[in-house]
């Protein structure tokens, strides 16, 4: 049976009983019905694996009217305690995750682990700091978050406008993984590795070791377009390795619930090879970066999402780290 369909019977078994929890709220009070269907329905999660559960975000960019949930968010739980792993883009919708957890355990939240630093994955994090977790990330996440920690707040309160801002802040992690680290959840254990500069400085992926289950973090994007904040280099290097590895399933940063290797990983493979292989014929041809941004990579355009809006930054990015190869 493939992954899709299975994760779509998890899905549906979960939104039974979110169907039957909104019937039981719409039936004890009409006032629920004025509330976004968002917010009384509780957030979507499926499971995709037995206590493996992901909630898969928009393909958009951060708005009042996503309020930060752009991007996907697991838990993890384990006999004695949940592992949460990213919090989404905002404190209003990691309350919203972390409800959904409530609604399927009770135990302790005992673990917060960040993928990388980029907002949409770390912004959601003050909603766990009344479960006094050890918030765990690669050993350059704290540094590569503080030092654009203004710049990150300053555009979201821009972009998310003011309710969705709210309870925002930095959080640091306080546990930090500097080759690997295996964190025990009782019955399960997580095998947490760093990564080489790829999608940024400070990738983590993340194995549950229990179900097979491989969290890659923004190393995979689905759907919506790759964003290059790191090496293109070494992100292709990385998918290659990535590639070879077993899992029984992958879990994106961005798009579906979860997904196989090696096939998940070809059309990312594919979008930065075309960036990298235009990039260097333009650079060696003696052609500007300005030549670079309106050519490079263009054959993908009608492959992914969000094309628009972070493809230029991308073949930027790219042209200043191949002009010097
Ligand atoms: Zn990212």
């Amino acid at each position: 049976m493939d992954g899709e369909r299975k994760s779509e019977r998890f899905r549906r078994a979960i939104s039974r009983q979110d169907f039957l929890r909104a019937a039981l709220m719409l039936a004890a009070s009409h006032l629920l019905r004025c509330v976004p269907a968002q917010a009384a329905e509780g957030m979507e999660v499926s499971e995709v694996a037995p206590g493996v559960f992901v909630h898969q975000g928009r393909y958009e960019v951060q708005s009042p009217q996503n309020r930060g949930d752009m991007a996907n968010a697991s838990f993890v739980v384990g006999s004695d305690a949940v592992a949460v792993i990213d919090t989404l883009g905002s404190a209003v919708t990691g309350r919203e995750l972390r409800s959904a957890i409530r609604a399927v355990t009770d135990k302790p939240i005992r673990y917060v682990i960040n993928t990388h630093m980029h907002p949409d994955h770390v912004f959601g994090n003050a909603a766990f700091k009344e479960d006094n977790p050890a918030f765990v990330g690669h050993f350059k996440l704290a540094r590569g978050l503080a030092t654009r920690a203004d710049r990150y707040l300053a555009i979201n309160k821009q972009m998310l406008g003011d309710d969705a801002f709210e309870g925002i802040e930095i959080i640091l992690p306080t546990l930090a993984v500097e080759t690997s680290l295996t964190l025990d959840l009782g019955g399960r254990t997580l095998v947490l590795e760093t990564q080489q500069t790829a999608h940024t400085d400070n990738d983590l992926t993340i194995t549950d070791t229990a179900t097979g289950t491989l969290f890659l973090g923004d190393l995979l994007f689905s759907v919506h377009v790759p964003t290059l904040d790191g090496s293109i280099r070494g992100w292709l290097v990385l998918l290659d390795r990535l590639a070879s590895k077993k899992a029984a399933r992958v879990i994106p940063g961005h798009g579906p619930h979860a997904m196989e290797l090696p096939e998940a990983l070809e059309p990312e493979q594919r979008y930065l090879a075309a960036i990298a292989g235009d990039v260097r014929r333009l650079i060696k041809e003696g052609k500007t970066l300005e030549d670079a941004t309106t050519t490079a990579g263009f054959s993908e355009r009608d492959s992914w999402k969000l094309f628009e809006h972070y493809h230029v930054r991308n073949v930027t990015a790219a042209f200043a780290e191949l002009e010097w190869e």
